[in-house]
């Protein structure tokens, strides 16, 4: 049924540069993965981070390939959409594909190709989970102000109109050193309506003992993003018990072992769920849902620079479910100003809103101009198996 997979490497350079405690980021850097099937194609995404899962965008392609899609194909039940996609929530993606970004991204490939296939919205695909009916929701969703740490918190908020201030519901900052932390904290909730939650992404930069002292200082934060190296679980525990602060995973959990570690050691109030270092759309919900049993609350995040695939399955994710304590939406529009997919990618800042996209599948589709930034690394074919391009 499979009859070709394409590996392509994208690398699109961004109009303005991202900065965070450890990293600057200036393009975007992901392998797409594309499947063809008879008269139909999918799309998938990954965005391999060395400092997120140790992965780089050469060795995702040299993961994938390491895989048989003809094996994968012959694993999927293909006679109606329902047993397709439970045949696809059945393959160990993350076993026979090294690396959660190569592995999201074959996943989303495979699950948007079957999408098309059967003319059904990537939505329909989460029925196979059977969240709980408390979860579902379908309509357009809040998602948060992201603040870079090169900006100052006081100028970004002072220049919203107040429709767009009263209509925040979430504020990330970006931090870096404790007491700018609290500067940048105290800013922001010095402008900001009181039910509007704020929380601090610190990208691993804090000492225990820096954490430890300064978290007296964070009264009515929402949580403060991963504090310390990734996973400190001792210390992350520690902290949590001696201070109260509510903490969020995200560099430190990237799947249900990590998940199971943070629980165990009372590391973790809230996890960040992104679809690339998670292993995928499906894998990235079922993290979300086995959370939401441990009382863990969860953030739907994005990575830095997401092309197409990748933003569309995560927003799907964002709008059918009402699992997330806040949603982020990226900033695509922003960083690259000729659209990388049909539909645009497209967030209302004056509402801080997205919409749900409609299918077939992710409901997107690569432009000229994304496939103007891609090279193909890698071709498989039915009967034929894989060819490196060099
Ligand atoms: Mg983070």
């Amino acid at each position: 049924m499979i009859r070709r997979v394409r590996l392509h490497t994208a690398v699109v350079p961004m109009a303005a540069a991202f900065d965070h405690a450890t990293r600057s980021r200036r393009s975007a850097a992901s392998l797409l993965v594309e499947i063809e099937l008879a008269g139909t194609r999918g799309w998938g995404e990954g965005a391999p981070r060395d400092y997120v899962t140790g992965e780089t965008l050469d060795g995702a392609v040299r993961a994938v390939q390491a895989c048989d899609p003809g094996e994968l194909a012959e694993r999927i039940e293909w006679r109606d959409f329902e047993s397709a996609v439970a045949s696809i929530a059945q393959l160990p993606l993350t076993g026979l594909v090294d690396g959660s970004s190569a592995a999201a991204a074959v996943e989303i490939a495979l699950l948007d190709a079957v999408c098309r296939h059967f003319a059904r919205p990537l939505a329909d695909v989460l029925r196979v989970l059977a969240p709980p009916a408390r979860s579902r929701r379908d309509g357009p969703t809040s998602v948060s102000l992201v603040i870079h740490l090169s900006r100052d918190v006081a100028t970004v908020l002072d220049a919203l109109t107040p429709r767009a201030l009263a209509a925040l519901r979430h504020v990330k900052i970006k931090v870096a050193d404790p007491a700018g932390a609290v500067d940048r904290l105290t800013a922001a909730q010095d402008r900001l309506p009181a039910d509007t939650r704020v929380s601090l992404d610190v990208n691993g930069a804090w000492t225990a003992e820096e954490a430890e002292k300064v978290a007296g200082e964070l009264d009515g934060v929402g949580w403060v993003e991963e504090p310390l190296p990734p996973r400190s679980w001792p210390e992350l525990g520690r902290l949590r018990r001696a201070t109260g602060l509510p903490v969020m995973l995200d560099e430190s959990c990237t799947g249900p072992a990590d998940l199971h570690a943070a629980a165990t050691s009372g590391a973790a109030s809230h996890i960040n769920v992104r679809l690339s270092k998670c292993g995928g759309f499906l894998a990235a919900a079922r993290l979300a849902l086995r959370a939401d049993e441990l009382g863990v609350g969860c953030q739907l995040g994005v990575h830095v620079a997401e092309v197409g695939p990748l933003w569309a399955a995560g927003r799907t994710l964002a709008t059918a479910w009402d699992l997330w304590q806040t949603v982020e939406a990226g900033r695509a529009d922003e960083w690259f100003p000729v659209p990388l997919t049909t539909p645009a990618f497209t967030v209302d800042r004056s509402l801080h809103r997205v919409e749900p996209l409609t299918g077939p599948g992710t409901g997107i589709e690569p432009t000229e101009e994304l496939l103007r930034h891609t090279r193909c690394a890698a071709t498989w074919e039915s009967g034929g198996g894989w060819r490196r391009n060099t």
